[in-house]
């Protein structure tokens, strides 16, 4: 068995950032420490942070003392400064593509332009960015808002940014709409990398491998889009949270023959006698879940539990 890992897998930059200065709390021993909502979608790695004596609140009045940690997805401005005010130590892990974010849509909206925002309606990070912007900023999901916002934009000066996972075309078709509309239009391309990067190498592996393997949470959408992706070159796809999701029968050859879309290279892939599998992860799964994943693979064949399910 041949176990191949996604060229861009787990944990993105301001994930990693945000888990380390969690632990880097833990470790100066100061608390109690309490996290605004789940620190990343990935249970694993909560738990882990909940033994340690990290609690989760979902509003701040629920720490009543302490240390207030705020996710890498940021949040309105207004709660930082009311936890301040509840005299809670704020420890902000907000990512710094997305502080990015915040300082454009202030700085365009003390510049006296209406900030149009490209995201997801009621989206904990545009909430973050919509602050803001004093709440004056419009949030749209789609082209066709623009036209419902016609009177609201007609010769304004326009200001366009995004929340940081959206797609590069749906940025396109808004500034599309509004050229033409605007007495100036300033756009700011905001999106990071990172998803669209996995995205990319999730699908150049789907298509070399026999059986797909998608690291992450249950709860975590970027984990999911990565499988719909994967499936969708008709590789058998699996979604798994740890190692413990793993199922033998998954990595029969009968088995994978049976939910291989015809032209895959697994029809191909007989002649090799290997089996391929392939592992990609979302920006919430840590390294060493999928090394995990991949390790009990590896003992499984070591001791035989696999061998029915070679060609
Ligand atoms: S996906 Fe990008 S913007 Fe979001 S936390 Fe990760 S690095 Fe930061």
């Amino acid at each position: 068995m041949e176990i191949l890992i996604a060229r861009h897998s787990g944990f993105c930059y301001g994930v990693k950032r945000a888990v380390d200065m969690v632990w880097d709390l833990v470790r100066q021993g100061n608390g109690p420490i309490h996290v605004l909502g789940n620190l990343i979608h990935n249970p694993t790695v909560v738990e882990e942070l909940a033994k340690a004596g990290v609690r989760k609140v979902t509003r701040i009045e629920d720490a009543k003392a302490g240390i207030l940690v705020i996710r890498s997805h940021g949040v309105p401005r207004q709660v930082i400064t009311e936890a301040k005010e509840r005299g809670l130590t704020v420890i902000d892990t907000t990512c710094p593509n997305v502080k990015l974010t915040h300082d454009i849509a202030q700085r365009l909206t003390e510049s006296g332009y209406q900030v149009i925002i490209v995201g997801d309606l009621g989206h904990a990070e545009v909430e973050g960015i919509l602050s803001y912007t004093d709440g004056r900023g419009i949030v749209v999901q789609e082209a066709k808002a623009i036209e419902e916002n016609a009177e609201r934009l007609k010769g304004k000066k326009i200001g366009v940014l995004c929340q940081t996972t959206i797609q590069l075309d749906i940025l396109k078709q808004v500034v599309d709409a509004l050229i033409g509309r605007a007495r100036e239009l300033m756009v700011h391309n905001t999106i990071c990398d990172v998803t669209s990067k996995r995205q990319a190498s999730t699908l150049e592996l789907a298509r070399a491998v026999d059986v797909m393997l998608i690291v992450g949470g249950h709860e975590s959408a970027n984990t999911a889009r990565l499988a719909e992706i994967s499936s969708l070159v008709g590789v058998p796809t699996h979604k798994v949270e740890s190692a413990a999701d793993l199922d033998p029968s998954w990595f029969r050859r009968d088995v994978i023959t049976q939910n291989t879309q015809p032209g895959h290279i697994s029809d191909t892939g007989r002649a090799r006698n290997e089996m391929r599998v392939g592992l990609a992860a979302g920006a919430s799964t840590p390294s060493e879940i999928i090394d995990k994943v991949k390790a009990t693979l590896h003992s499984w064949e070591a001791m035989g539990v696999l061998d029915h399910t070679k060609a």
